[in-house]
């Protein structure tokens, strides 16, 4: 309860960003406080423990910042999932539908095997479109999934129940 209270405290609303009418979750005030990050560090560490993973899988971009130094806190090696068309070597793709229009993420085929069980982290949960291409990712590469871990979800989107097949029972952590 510490925890959250620490790290919510330190998320700023900012409204009619991208767009007008929506309120985007600023993180960048929870990263210029160590106090919190550390305190979100620990809980999404405790987390990759909790659900027996071997690997973290961040998502661009701001999935990046909060899953590296959990990989390096829990020792586990930590996986990008790009956007299409960053990573340098042999990738596996996978499509998803966006409110308008589609996008695609990648993952190097190298990096995730059978015998690997993959956490993956952001910092949003919105409509699930971004976690739930990246599980079919992990299941495509042969891995299984552990989890996925958000700081914070956005329950009115509908997230969680888009993921639930994707997802296969494993769990869905928000702080
Ligand atoms: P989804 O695919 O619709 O679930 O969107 C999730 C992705 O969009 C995540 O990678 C988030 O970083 C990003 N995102 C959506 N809404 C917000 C927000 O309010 N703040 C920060 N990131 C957001």
């Amino acid at each position: 309860a510490a925890t959250r209270e620490l790290v919510l405290g330190r998320i700023r609303d900012v409204p009619d960003h991208p767009k007008p009418g929506v309120v985007f979750k600023d993180i960048t005030p929870l990263l210029a406080d160590p106090e919190a990050f550390t305190a979100l560090t620990d809980w999404f560490a405790g987390l990759c423990v909790r659900h027996g993973a071997t690997k973290v899988v961040g998502l661009e971009a701001r999935g990046f910042i909060l899953a590296a130094p959990v990989a390096v806190s829990a020792g586990l090696g930590f996986v990008p999932v790009r956007k299409a068309g960053k990573l340098p070597g042999a990738t596996l793709g996978q499509a998803y539908d966006l409110e308008y229009g589609s996008a695609e993420i990648e993952v190097h085929a190298e990096d995730l095997a059978a015998g690997d069980r993959v956490m993956v982290i952001d910092d949003v949960l919105a409509t699930g479109g971004t976690a739930g291409a990246s599980l079919e990712l992990i299941r495509r590469a042969g891995a299984e999934v552990a989890g996925v871990a958000v700081l914070m979800e956005l329950g009115f989107l509908g997230g969680r129940a888009r993921l639930e097949t994707a997802l296969g029972g494993a769990p869905l952590d928000a702080l």
